[in-house]
This record gives structure tokens, sequence and C-alpha cells, in this order.
């Protein structure tokens, strides 16, 4: 099952490595066949290279939308070898067979993301190269495709090694290959749906590059792997990892969530902490440095924070690094990590040390993704942002200034809680969170106990709900502890009789008009 390499065809867009690559193939005596622009690049590095037009007898034409596209190149790429019928047909029209092709292709991603006109993006649709790709992948018994350096520079191993390739690795290779062009029709066509403004496409297609195999999933009896987005326009993960044992899939998850939610807070505004726990916020404060947020972020709930992960809004200090070193952390996430800081993270290995190199904008579009049985379900990304001018006050007493400002910070968290989410703050700083309740009533309590516990006084507090109180006795329970001013969208049939007993309690009351759900 193993197949020699005669003749090699290369036509690449992305020539880095290129002229090494051809040197070591031509070095073992392989024929290399290629087209205009890749063909140039080889030849001036001083390599023998044949044009592809000397084997189809026709020259690229029509701007090089018909380059490869021909019966010497695609029956040399898909003949059977040892099929006599095949073989016979190769013989009468004079069809070479090609063991190898390396093709990357016109970067239509790139191109778009660059913004380009729709004209460019059009002409930056490669035909040929995918079509090369599919019908190399698919004679994988006998050729080995390859759609980057790394694929390659495997091939290149096996033949310095072996003189040939085993079948098992041009089965690996078709797989990615078909991966590979099936992740640029993807990009393709998300790009056709927006250009139409359809957010909805009747048909969709999503590809992913692996970023990493995880050992297991949420359980250790569930596989599980990490993929980042090949379509542009969903979005790409980039976080690096400096240090610290393998990221697992819940800490990925739970770091993601830390990550969107410390992105609402402006590092030039404050600094700020979230604390998180199973994808929900244990505690979230700004403060006068790096320090202090942290510290009031890990005084709202000291006792869930065990085993969190961390996120913050601006470069990680040693001050901070030195009070966070003395919690059980999993994760620590920051754009950046000052030199000392790392220096003594390096003291304790295995907490996963992650920088971004910046925050995503949290009002970026985007969508967001979730399996049902047998399908999934696409949305836009929760990009609701709140801000003083968007509240109606709708009680007879109006919140003061602080009041506006700690139900913000309370909303803003609010929205990355799960449901049904309450939150109360004061001074930017959480105080009490209540997520994940099947009723809001018991969400307030919960927030209120978590409160009394770490000896957290509610008395003026902010209090917030991502979605609107049904019926009073969840805003009486808000107000029972403490809380004066009251946050939440609004829109339910019973909000007069909510109304009612926040003005009975002298309460200040405002309406976003916008909910947050997080389920
Ligand atoms: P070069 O720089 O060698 O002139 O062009 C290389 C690029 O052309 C590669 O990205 C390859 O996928 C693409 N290509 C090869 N054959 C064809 C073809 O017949 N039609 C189109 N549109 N692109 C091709």
């Amino acid at each position: 099952d193993r197949a020699p390499v005669r003749r090699a065809l290369i036509s690449v867009s992305d020539k880095t490595g290129l002229v090494e690559a051809a040197r070591a193939l031509a070095e073992m005596g392989v024929e290399l066949v290629s087209t205009g622009g890749t063909r140039k690049a080889i030849a001036d590095a001083g390599l023998a290279v044949k044009d592809i037009s000397e084997l189809t007898g026709f020259p690229e034409m029509m701007d090089g939308r018909v380059k490869t596209l021909h019966p010497v190149v695609h029956g040399g790429l898909l003949g059977v070898r040892d099929a006599p019928e095949h073989k016979a047909a190769m013989d009468a029209h004079g069809i070479g067979g090609i063991d190898l092709v390396y093709v990357n292709l016109y970067p239509f991603e790139q191109t778009v993301a660059a913004g380009a006109d729709y004209a460019t993006a059009v002409e930056n649709i490669d035909i040929g190269g995918p079509a090369m790709i599919r019908s190399a992948a698919k004679n994988h018994g006998y050729v080995a495709v390859c759609t980057e350096p790394a694929d390659l520079a495997e091939v290149i191993a096996e033949l310095q090694a072996h003189g040939s390739t085993p079948l098992s690795l041009r089965k690996q290779l078709a797989a990615r290959a078909y991966a590979r062009t099936a992740a640029y029709d993807a990009a393709i066509s998300s790009w056709f749906a927006d250009a139409l403004g359809e957010a909805a496409p009747r048909r969709r297609a999503f590809a992913g590059e692996r970023v990493q195999a995880l050992r297991y999933g949420e359980n250790p009896h569930q596989s599980a792997a990490f993929y980042r987005f090949a379509n542009p326009r969903v979005g790409v993960a980039t976080a690096r990892q400096l240090q610290g044992k393998e990221l697992s899939y819940n800490n990925i998850n739970d770091t993601d969530a830390a990550f969107e939610l410390i992105a609402e807070f402006d590092p030039a505004a404050a600094p700020a902490c979230a604390i998180i726990k199973h994808a929900n916020p244990c505690g979230v404060a700004t403060g006068a440095s790096v320090l202090e947020a942290y510290e009031r972020a890990l005084a709202c709930d000291p006792v869930s924070a065990f085993g969190g992960i961390i996120a913050l809004n601006r470069p990680l200090d040693a001050a901070t690094a030195e009070e966070i070193l003395k919690l059980l952390t999993e994760v620590v996430i920051a754009p950046e990590i000052d030199a000392d800081a790392a220096a003594l993270f390096a003291r304790k290995k295995n907490v996963r040390l992650l920088t971004t190199g910046g925050l995503p904008d949290p009002r970026a579009p985007g969508l967001t993704f979730k399996s049902v049985a047998g399908g999934f379900l696409v949305q836009g990304r929760d990009d609701a942002h709140v801000t003083a001018a968007d509240l109606k006050v709708v009680t007879k007493r109006a919140p003061t200034e602080a009041e506006v400002r700690d139900m913000l910070f309370a909303f803003t968290i609010a929205k990355h809680v799960k449901s049904n989410a309450i939150v109360y703050a004061r001074d930017g700083q959480t105080l009490g969170v209540g997520a994940g309740q099947m009723n809001r009533k018991d969400s307030a309590r919960i927030a209120a106990l978590r409160a009394a516990d770490f000896g957290l006084d509610l008395t003026g507090s902010a209090c917030a709900s991502e979605a609107f109180f049904p019926f009073p006795d969840g805003l009486i329970q808000a107000a029972d502890a403490g809380c004066t001013a009251v946050i939440q969208p609004g829109g339910s049939i019973g909000d007069q009789k909510v109304i009612d007993a926040a003005d009975e309690r002298g309460l200040a009351m405002v309406f976003t008009g916008v909910r947050v759900f997080r389920h």
C-alpha cells in the first residue's frame, strides 16, 4: 500500500516555504509541474520545473480562472493506476500520472476579512485549486494531497525515509483535504449570505480547525476537542496559554464566560476583575487598582471562588499575582501579563495563565451556537448594552446618580449570569449573585443568603434582574434584603403590581426595555 512519487503538481497562492519544499522533492528526483506564479518562484530558485501549459497545451486564460481544469491534469490525478481501462485511457491520451499535489487556495477568507469589495471577493474564489484537491483526495489510493506546509513536510519526511508514502498517511491527508475544501466553501457561502443580508440562510456550513484535542469533555467518559472557526465571520479564538496544565473542556467553557464578562468593562474607565465558577460569576468588581478590583471581587464569595477562573480587563501586575497565588485557581486570563507577575506564577506551574493581547468588543456582531438533538440553534451574539439614557423610571422615586451607576453595573453582570439571574451590587462591587434557579424569587433569596454568609450589607444596594419580575414576590425579597434600587427589563403583564410594591417600599425602579436571558 505504499505509493511512489514521480511527479508533483504544485500550485500555491501562499508561497511560504515553497522553494525549500520544491528543492527537497527535486533532490529526490521528483518531476515538478506548476502554474504560472508558482512555476516562476521555483524556477527563480534555480530548480527545474515544467509549466502546466506544457502538459495541457493550453495557456492559462480568463484571468487565471482556467489554468488546470483540463483532462490531462484531472486524468493524471484521478486515473486508477492499475485498472486496465484507466491505464489504456491514460496511454491513449498521453496522460501522465500525478502522484503528489500541493495546493493552497486563493486567499478568499483573508480577502473578505480585509473588507474587499464584491467583485474582488468573487475573483478570489478559487475553482481549479479545490478541483485538484478533491480529485487527488478521491484517488488517495495513489495520490498524496497536501493543502498546507505541515502536510507536505510529512510527505517529504516519508519519501526521504522510505521513498514512498503509506496508504494510512494518504487517507489522513485526504480527510484533511476535504475538510479544507469544505471550510473554503463554508467561508464563501457565509460571505454570500452576509452580502445578501440573510440572517438565517436556508442552508449553513461551518468548519473548524482543531486548536487542541482535549483529554475529555464535561465528564471523563465524554470525548472532546476544541476547534476554532474557519469562517472569519463567526470570529476566531485568540487566547495564548503561557503556562499551566492543559486546558480542559470545562476550563475553556468557563474561561470564555469570564472573558466575555470582563470585556464589558472598559479598561480605560477602571480596572475590573471577574471570578467565575461553572460559567457563573461568583464575584465581579472594579477598583482603584487591579489588586483592589480582585480583592473586592473575591470578597463577594470567597468560598465559591475556590478553584475558579479569574479574568482581568487590564494587565496582571505582580501585586495582584501575589494575592491570586494564595487562592486555588484554575485559570487566570488577562489582556497582558507583566514580566514580574509571570515570574511569580512560574512558582505554581499548574495554574493556567492565558493572555489575549486585548479585549473583544462586546458590541461586535457575531453568532453563537447551541446543539440540540439532531441539529443546532444559531443566534446573534448578545450585544445588548444598556446606558443611563436607555432607562425608564417607573416608580414615584427617581434613582440617585449613585443608584443609576450601581444598577447599570449590576445589570451588565446579570447579562452574564445563568437565568434566573439576580445580582445585588453597590459601588462597583457585586454583593450577591443568584444564578440558575427555576424561579426568580429563589434567585433573589439565594443572592441575599450569600451576601449574609460573607458579611456583606445589602442596605442601599441595587438589584438587577435579567428578565422581568412576573410577580412582586422577587422584588419584595430584594427590598427586604435592603435593596433600594431595582433594574429590570419590564414588559410583564404583572408590571403594575410590581411597580406598586416598589412604590410602597420607597424603591426606585427602572426598566431597560431589553432582556438579557442566558439559559
Ligand atoms: P500561481 O501563483 O501559481 O499562478 O497560482 C496559484 C493558485 O492558482 C493556487 O492558489 C491554485 O489553487 C490556483 N489555481 C490553480 N489552477 C486553477 C484554475 O484552473 N482556476 C483557478 N481559478 N485557480 C486555479
